[in-house]
């Protein structure tokens, strides 16, 4: 009994070993399609992805929902000057601020380049600007130093609202077409400010950046 007892745990053993290293292996690999590789934030297709179930789900329980959008300003001086690994580092920074910035469910991600996205489930207007606020604030005064160079960044912001009764819009891109228009709007007066997509704005048929 006892080889066999013996055969039967090294059996044992060797599936709970293997279901181990499988479930490692998806999770990498989950992490590889989602995640992006510099910031560690969602990836953009994991974005567009949630968006739309956003979406879906704020239509079907008629809730409100924000959506930012993040863009460094003048971002390729930092990799003119002082070279392209400073400019990663300044990615880096921005996002680790916008993620500490904001709660479990919220949803930050790098939207490509030096622009990220929050998507704020639940979220009104005023709550949404206010997050934006704090985030472009905690930016301007924090002093990224890399290699002993000690720089100032400063982000300029948009922010749409999905209102299921005042802006039912039927797809992600409308959505972030309407907060990349706020966005416009901030660069335009000056950056490193916050605008909402009011539906002035959205009805603004000006080309945007
Ligand atoms: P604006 O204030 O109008 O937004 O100006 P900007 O310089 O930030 O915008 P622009 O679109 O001219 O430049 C964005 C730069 O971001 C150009 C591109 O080379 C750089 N970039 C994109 N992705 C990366 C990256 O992963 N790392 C680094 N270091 N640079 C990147
Ligand atoms: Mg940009
Ligand atoms: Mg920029």
């Amino acid at each position: 009994a006892i080889p066999i007892l013996a055969i039967v745990i090294v059996f044992a053993l060797s599936y709970i070993a293997k279901y181990i290293i499988k479930s490692k292996d998806f999770e990498y690999q989950y992490q590889l399609a989602t995640i992006d590789g510099l910031t560690e934030l969602y990836n953009h297709r994991y974005f567009q992805d949630t968006l739309r179930n956003q979406i879906e789900i704020s239509k079907r329980y008629n809730q409100d929902f924000s959506l930012i959008i993040i863009d460094v300003d003048f971002f390729k001086k930092f990799n003119d000057t002082w070279g392209h690994a400073c400019g990663d580092f300044v990615l880096k920074t921005v996002a680790k601020i916008i993620k500490d910035s904001t709660r479990e469910q919220d949803i930050a991600s790098r939207y490509g380049g030096e622009e990220f996205t929050l998507m704020l489930p639940n979220t009104s207007k005023e709550d949404a600007l206010a997050v934006a606020e704090r985030i472009r604030s905690e930016i301007e005064k924090t002093d990224f130093c890399y290699e002993g160079q000690h720089m100032k960044v400063t982000i300029s912001i948009g922010c749409s609202l999905y209102d299921s009764k005042e802006n039912p819009v039927s797809s992600p891109k409308e959505l972030v077409e309407q907060a990349d228009k706020a966005l416009y709007v901030s660069k335009r007066n000056g950056r490193n400010r916050v605008s909402f997509a009011t539906k002035e704005i959205i009805s603004n048929t000006e080309v945007t950046n």
